[in-house]
């Protein structure tokens, strides 16, 4: 561990990509309802900006958007914005709406291959101007993570969340609270900092790469993949339906516990079927933590048999946005599999075999 005393430096230079969401919104006086407002209220509600002793300047996407409306396109812009300004800055920290905040911070993982700078993401629950937010504290601790350096190195120099108190691993989190301050987890993941009196980071648990590596941005991806979740009595004809969704390439099969999924010969039959026709399903677990163990009952050793590959640890969100990349690269359905399982960026656990 490390603690933030020597961390920052004079005049660190950070971006600010303000995409939307909560932070940024005011309450229309006649509906109530929160909607996105620009820049300029941000900063006219965070005179604390000035204060912070870096050089910090702003892009803001036109209009901002809920991050309900985030999607491929913001992110490909996204990655656009970091990589024209990559040699100018320090670190990176993007303002975006919670609730998709964790498909964001998982795609942006794998979209900016060799990063070795930091992009810090950040939002609040209470907009900004509002005097109860938590807003203000989220970004600033955000700039002085992004900031922050040991030895001339960036600290963090990964996709991260920081949301209240703590640091985690982007392609890690999950949102898990819509009223709480305190919104997102990362249950698979240590956290990569606190913040408290100091930021202290956890310097084990921080990816670094070995080799210097220029950064190699990806924009593409691909849409045709579906979440499929489990419940007890799904009908058959439902499962059907998206198994044949036309174009279909990839499937999040969230299963219950450590895996396992109803064994009844309907059901087996469908995927086997599916799996013969180069659709990749990826089993994940419904539990908030924990990892996929398929040969650990009969129900999960069935999903085996039937070509379902493990997901182990991986959060929806993380697979989701990792099969829309891998398809995105045109891989064929083997090399997807192969690469679902072993990890590109710190998003999965993979047990010794
Ligand atoms: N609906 C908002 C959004 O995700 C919520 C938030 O920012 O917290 O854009």
């Amino acid at each position: 561990m490390i603690g933030n005393a020597n961390t920052k430096q004079e005049k660190a230079s950070i971006l600010l990509i303000y995409t939307g969401g909560t932070i940024g919104m005011i309450e229309n006086p006649e509906t109530g309802a929160l909607e996105s407002f620009n820049f300029q209220h941000l900063k006219d509600n965070m005179p604390e900006l000035k204060k912070l002793g870096y050089a910090v300047s702003a892009y803001q996407f036109d209009p901002p958007i809920d991050s309900a409306e985030m999607g491929p396109e913001g992110w490909q812009k996204i990655v656009e914005i970091i990589a024209g300004n990559y040699p100018l800055y320090d670190g990176f920290v993007v303002l975006h709406g919670t609730d998709t905040m964790s498909y964001t911070a998982s795609a942006l993982s794998f979209m900016l291959e060799n990063l070795s700078k930091p992009v810090i993401l950040t939002g609040s629950q209470l907009p900004i101007g509002v005097l109860r937010t938590d807003g203000k504290e989220n970004l600033i601790t955000a700039i002085e993570i992004a900031a922050a350096k040991e030895n001339g190195m960036p600290i963090v120099p990964e996709v991260c969340i920081f949301f209240e108190s703590t640091l985690l691993r982007g392609n890690r989190t999950r949102k898990i609270n819509a009223d709480n301050f305190n919104a997102f987890r990362s249950y698979n993941y240590p956290p990569l900092a606190y913040a408290g009196v100091h930021i202290k980071y956890d310097t084990t648990q921080i990816y670094h790469p070995i080799l210097r590596k220029p950064l190699k941005v990806h924009y593409l991806l691909d849409r045709s993949i579906a979440i499929l979740k489990l419940f007890p009595g799904m009908s058959p004809q439902v499962i059907e339906n998206i198994l044949n969704t036309p174009g279909l390439k990839g499937i999040v099969m969230e299963t219950f516990g450590s895996g396992n999924a109803p064994k009844e010969e309907w059901f087996l039959n469908m995927l086997k079927e599916a799996v013969g026709r180069g659709l990749v399903i990826v089993d994940v677990t419904q539990c908030v933590a924990g990892s996929v163990e398929m040969d650990r009952y009969e129900t999960g050793k069935k999903l085996l048999e039937a070509g379902v590959i493990s997901g182990y640890d991986s959060t929806t969100e993380s697979a989701v946005t990792k099969l829309m990349f891998l398809f995105g690269h045109g891989l064929t359905p083997a090399e997807v599999k192969e690469h679902m399982n072993c990890s590109l960026i710190g998003e999965i656990t993979i047990p010794d075999k």
